[in-house]
């Protein structure tokens, strides 16, 4: 596949997650394009009693009374509790009810008498047919898998360094979706690749799956870890992770299937040392997430975070969906370190007790006996196979992360004022100067944008003004606040059209 055939994007579009105007169009029911058909038929569209879809979403309405309508799943639904609490056939052995005096309507099957299969696993499987015709073509397509090399060439275009979480990532990649296209190998289950990522913030560990998700052109739910509480208590199911991926991939099931999840802040799941009561939301949630991450058949609302009765909901199965947890690990520094003196204090090879206090990748010698150490419970660990961490970001890294990914702030200031016909240039020192204030922040290469933005804001708002300006140089010396940026006019007589028109 060429490079045209993939289309530019910004992987910090966090329109990833969102859920998409479409989506929430479909949940509340305002189809654009529904309503200019409904013109043309001079027909008015009727509503779900219960979930609030359009019949143009949810097929045709049962009328229950005057303006009030009831869409087939929701019906269906509800003749299928009434049969679970015993009011029909199926299991009544718990029941106190006399089956023989009821109807058995939990055998009703709407979509039989409307001539149809049944409707509730797939609902929105027409609007999705639509979707796939209209999404360009993905650079690494899934069912096709390029090898890990390609996969990490790709991931190059846009992540600064950070080479051997790519390449293990390109790996990991690989396997999975070789492993979803062809179901088993030689009768050999292939282990799920889920991946265990640690490394300090902002040093790129959400970019790097947010960009991997968006050239294999998957959906991708990211979640905090710390907002998940066991079933029962005040938080989020850890269920709700799936309906998340679901919203993200337009409620298409089958492409939900194949999706990316993206636990952060994994770390705050650490059992906690010396607690005497329940832990409902680290220990247990771990616990908890120990079916999904290996695949389970897991029932999720549409188009809403919770479960109730009045949300239609479809059957999830994670089995080929991509589990990727990271976090900063806090403290895991000295246990590595614990563990390295331990081995090394003895005989005659002892080594000096500080010898890895200089080294800020030590994360990257994380051993499973670590992460133990740390609180998270061995099967969670098993069901993460592939563990690696991220570098922590030096300034030469910061300022590469300025100027060379193909969506660098740098390239997008530049391409701003071209479009005012004024070159921008920064001096290598304003750049080393701006890495250095983001070093001081501790906030990675998160820093480095604000710290821009603060120092552009002058500029974007003064050179407008003047069509004269044919260059702008911004100076280690206007970083450092010790001076100003160099202003070039233009040499030329010819004005830019814009002056020309005034
Ligand atoms: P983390 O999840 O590790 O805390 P993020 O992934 O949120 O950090 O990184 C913050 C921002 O820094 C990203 O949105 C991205 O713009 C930038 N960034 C971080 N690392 C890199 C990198 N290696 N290459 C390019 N940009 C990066």
């Amino acid at each position: 596949m060429s490079d045209q055939d993939f289309r530019e994007f910004d992987p910090e579009d966090k329109g990833v997650t969102d859920i998409s105007d479409e989506v929430i169009d479909e949940v509340t029911g305002n189809d654009k394009n529904h309503s200019n058909d409904e013109k043309k038929d001079n027909k008015t569209t009727e509503f779900c009693y219960i979930c609030h879809r359009p019949d143009s979403i949810a097929g045709p309405m049962i009328k229950m009374a005057p303006g009030m309508s009831v869409c087939r799943d929701c019906m269906q639904r509800t003749f299928d509790s009434m049969g679970n609490f015993g009011f029909g056939g199926g299991d009544n052995s718990k029941s106190n009810v006399d089956m023989s005096r009821m109807p058995n309507i939990s055998f009703l099957n709407l979509g039989s008498l409307f001539g149809e299969g049944p409707r509730v696993k797939n609902a929105h499987g027409t609007a999705n047919a639509k979707d796939k015709e209209d999404r360009p073509a993905p650079a690494i397509d899934i069912n096709n898998i390029i090898p890990p090399h390609k996969i990490k060439e790709k991931l190059d275009e846009y992540v600064v360094g950070q080479d051997y979480a790519k390449k293990v990532m390109s790996v990991a990649v690989y396997n999975h979706y070789k492993r979803v296209a062809t179901g088993t190998m030689d009768d050999i289950e292939i282990e799920k690749s889920n991946m265990l990522m640690l490394g300090p913030t902002g040093s790129g560990k959400t970019y790097l799956v947010r960009t991997l998700a968006r050239l294999l052109d998957v959906p991708l739910a990211i979640t905090d870890a710390t907002s998940l509480t066991e079933a029962g208590y005040i938080g989020d199911d850890i269920e709700s992770v799936v309906s998340k991926l679901l919203a993200a991939a337009g409620n298409d099931v089958e492409r939900c299937q194949q999706g990316i999840i993206f636990i952060d802040e994994i770390d705050k799941l650490a059992k906690k040392k010396n607690a005497n009561q329940r832990d409902v939301s680290g220990e247990s949630v771990q616990q908890g997430m120990l079916k999904l991450l290996e695949g389970a058949d897991v029932e999720v609302p549409i188009g809403a975070s919770s479960k109730n009765a009045m949300v239609p909901t479809t059957t999830i199965n994670t089995r080929n969906i991509l589990f990727i947890c990271g976090g900063a690990f806090p403290a895991m520094d000295e246990i590595i370190k614990a563990r390295l003196n331990k081995h090394s204090s003895m005989g005659f090879m002892a080594d000096l007790k500080d010898k890895y206090d200089d080294d800020k990748n030590i994360l990257q010698k994380v051993t499973v006996e670590d992460l133990r150490e740390f609180g998270m419970i061995p099967e969670f660990i098993g069901r993460l196979p592939i563990v690696f961490a991220t570098e922590m970001l030096d300034e030469d890294m910061l300022v590469r992360i300025l100027k060379e990914p193909k969506n660098a702030i740098i390239k997008q200031y530049k391409k701003l004022l071209e479009l005012d016909e004024v070159n921008l240039e920064f001096e290598d020192g304003a750049l080393h100067a701006i890495a250095k204030k983001a070093l001081d922040k501790k906030l990675g290469a998160r820093g480095l944008r604000s710290i821009i933005e603060e120092f552009m804001l002058d500029i974007m708002y003064e050179i407008p003004k003047d069509d004269n300006i044919g260059q702008v140089i911004i100076t280690e010396e206007y970083i450092e606040k010790k001076g100003g940026p160099r202003i070039l006019l233009r040499t030329t007589g010819a004005l830019p059209e814009k002056a020309a028109a005034n």
